[in-house]
C-alpha cells in the first residue's frame, strides 16, 4: 500500500483527494491522509446564509470558459446545481470623476471589438479613441522579453486605457496592479494575439468570429452553484474517506526520508510515499524550508495580495434605487479605497429574495494593510461613506458580514514563468513530491482544481500506478 499526504484543504487539495480517491476505488493499492491547518476545509471557498441571502465569503462564481470546476462539479454529483450568471443583466460600470460610467458594448475583456459602442461612449477620451483606431493596425510583434500588463496595455492603446479598464479588471480578479502583473502569466492569449495579429482588436475579432462560425452556443460568462461554492467543498468531501482528513492539524516540515517523506504536525510525525503540497505558496515554502532551501526560497518570493470583502444586505427600496447591471469597478486613480462591488441580487437573482438588494465590496490594494488590521466598525464607517459618495446609499443596511483574507491572492509578477521553470528543475530532485494551487499556473477556482487533479495524478504515475482508466 502506498500512501500519499496532501498539505492543505482548499479546492486544490481537495481536488487531489479526490483524484486520489477515485483511483482508491478504482483499486489502486494507495491510502492518502489531508492536513489542514483551519478546523474546516475548503480554504477561501465559504458561503454563509444571512436572512434568506446566500453570501459568498470568498469566490462568488468561476469563469465558464475554463472546464476544470465544471467538469469535477458533473463528477461529484452537481451537474444539476450549477447555475449561470444572469448575463441579460450584464452591465458593468467604471467610475470616472465620481459618475457611474457603463462599460461599452463590445469590450472583451479590455478590447474593443464594436466600433460605435466605443466611440459613443464617455469612458474614453477623444485621445484614446484615435488610439483605438490606429490600433487596427499595429504590426505583429514576438515579445522577446515579460513586460507588465500595463506595459502592453499602453503600447496598443495608451495610459488611459490602463487607468480605466486594464487595471480595475485586473485588481477584481487578482487584487493586484496592472503595472506588476507579468504579461505572459496573466494573459498569456494577449501575448500570442500581438505575436500573430498585431492589433488585440483585429485578433480578438478573428476568435469571436470563429466561435460564431463553429456555432458554439452562447454560455453565461460566469458558473456558479445553487447553494454556492460551499455545495462544491461539502460534495468534495462526501466523496472522501472520512478518516483521511485532518482538520486542525498543521503542517510544520516536511523531510524527504527512506525512499519517502517525513511529514510533522503538531506532536506527530508520519512516513508517506509521496506528497501533494496544496498550500499558498508562501506556506508551502515555509513548510519546505528543511527539505530543500532554494525552492523554499523560490516560493516564498511569490507574491501575495490580501483583500477584505464585505457584504450588505438592504430593503427592496435600497433594490429598487440601485442601477441595473452586476456592479461597478473603480479606477486607482478615483483614489477611493473601494477596489469594486457587485449587485449580487442581479448577477444571480436567485441569492436575493425580490425584497433585498445584496451588495459586496472589495476592499484591497495599497491601503489593504489597514482594513486587515481595522476593527469592523472602521470598515463598514469606510465602505459606507464609499457607497454613500458612489451610489448616494445613505440607509442602514439590514446585516453586514466582513471577511478578510490576508496573502490568500497569488499576484503572477514580471518573471514569474522563469520562476516556475526554476521551480521545475527544483522538484526534478525532489522525487514524489507535487505542488499545487494557486501561486503557479492560475488563481482562479477551475485553475486550481486542475493543478490539484494534476498533482494527483503526477503522484500516481511516479509510482507507476497511472492508467487513464
Ligand atoms: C476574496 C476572494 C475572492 C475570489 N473570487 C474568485 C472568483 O470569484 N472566482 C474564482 O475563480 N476565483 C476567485 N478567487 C480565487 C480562488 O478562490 C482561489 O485562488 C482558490 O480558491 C485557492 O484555492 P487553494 O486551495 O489553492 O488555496 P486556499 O483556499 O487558500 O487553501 C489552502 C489551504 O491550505 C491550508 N494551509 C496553509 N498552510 C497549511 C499548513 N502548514 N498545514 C496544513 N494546511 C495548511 C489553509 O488553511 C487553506 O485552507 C478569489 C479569492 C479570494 C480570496
Amino acid at each position: 500500500m502506498k500512501r500519499i499526504a496532501i498539505i492543505g484543504g482548499g479546492i486544490s487539495g481537495l481536488s487531489a483527494a479526490f483524484t486520489l480517491e477515485e483511483k482508491r476505488q478504482s483499486g489502486a493499492p494507495i491510502e492518502y491522509v489531508l492536513f489542514e491547518s483551519a478546523p474546516r476545509l475548503g480554504g477561501v471557498l465559504v458561503t454563509d446564509h444571512v436572512e434568506g441571502c446566500l453570501v459568498e465569503a470568498g469566490p462568488d462564481s468561476f469563469i465558464t470558459e475554463k472546464p476544470w470546476a465544471t467538469d469535477l462539479c458533473r463528477k461529484i454529483g452537481l451537474g444539476d446545481q450549477l447555475i449561470g450568471s444572469n448575463d441579460a443583466d450584464r452591465k458593468t460600470y467604471i467610475l470616472v470623476r465620481n459618475k457611474l460610467v457603463v462599460m461599452p458594448d463590445g469590450l472583451m475583456f479590455m478590447v474593443p471589438t464594436k466600433i460605435l459602442p466605443t466611440v459613443f461612449s464617455p469612458l474614453f477620451s477623444l485621445r484614446t479613441k484615435i488610439r483605438m483606431a490606429t490600433e487596427w493596425f499595429h504590426p505583429p510583434r514576438k515579445a522577446s522579453a515579460d513586460e507588465t500588463v500595463a506595459e502592453m496595455v499602453e503600447r496598443h492603446y495608451g495610459a488611459e486605457m490602463v487607468d480605466r479598464l486594464a487595471d480595475p479588471l485586473l485588481s477584481g480578479i487578482y487584487g493586484g496592479e496592472a503595472s506588476q502583473l507579468s504579461v505572459r502569466a496573466v494573459l498569456p492569449r494577449f501575448a500570442d494575439m500581438e505575436a500573430k495579429y498585431g492589433s488585440l482588436g483585429r485578433a480578438m475579432l478573428a476568435a469571436h468570429r470563429k466561435m460564431a462560425t463553429a456555432n458554439m452556443p452562447p454560455r453565461p460568462l460566469f458558473t456558479s452553484l445553487r447553494e454556492g461554492m460551499q455545495q462544491m467543498v461539502d460534495a468534495l468531501v462526501a466523496r472522501l474517506d472520512v478518516n483521511a482528513l485532518r482538520t486542525s492539524a498543521p503542517v510544520e516540515s516536511v523531510i524527504p526520508q527512506h525512499n519517502g517523506w517525513t511529514v510533522s504536525a503538531g506532536y506527530q510525525s508520519d512516513h508517506f510515499d509521496a506528497l501533494i503540497v496544496a498550500t499558498p505558496a508562501r506556506a508551502a515554502s515555509a513548510v519546505l524550508q528543511l527539505a530543500d532551501e532554494n525552492l523554499a526560497r523560490e516560493l516564498g518570493e511569490i507574491p501575495y495580495s490580501s483583500s477584505v470583502t464585505v457584504a450588505l444586505g438592504y430593503d427592496e427600496t435600497v433594490r429598487r434605487s440601485l442601477p441595473p447591471g452586476f456592479g461597478f469597478l473603480v479606477p486607482r486613480s478615483e483614489g477611493r479605497r473601494l477596489l469594486a462591488a457587485t449587485f449580487v441580487h442581479n448577477k444571480f437573482p436567485h441569492r436575493a429574495p425580490e425584497n433585498r438588494a445584496l451588495l459586496r465590496c472589495f476592499l484591497g490594494g495599497e491601503s489593504v494593510e489597514q482594513f486587515l488590521n481595522a476593527s469592523d466598525e472602521q470598515v463598514l464607517r469606510i465602505v459606507r461613506e464609499e457607497l454613500q459618495q458612489i451610489l448616494g446609499l445613505t440607509a442602514d443596511p439590514l446585516f453586514v458580514r466582513i471577511y478578510r483574507w490576508r496573502a490568500a491572492m497569488a499576484q503572477y509578477s514580471v518573471g514569474h514563468l522563469e520562476r516556475l521553470e526554476r521551480i521545475e528543475a527544483l522538484l526534478q530532485k525532489l522525487p514524489g513530491l507535487a505542488l499545487a494551487g494557486n501561486g503557479f499556473s492560475g488563481i482562479g477556482v477551475p485553475d486550481c482544481v486542475r493543478s490539484g487533479t494534476e498533482a494527483a495524478t503526477k503522484v500516481i504515475s511516479g509510482m507507476g500506478m497511472w492508467s487513464a482508466a
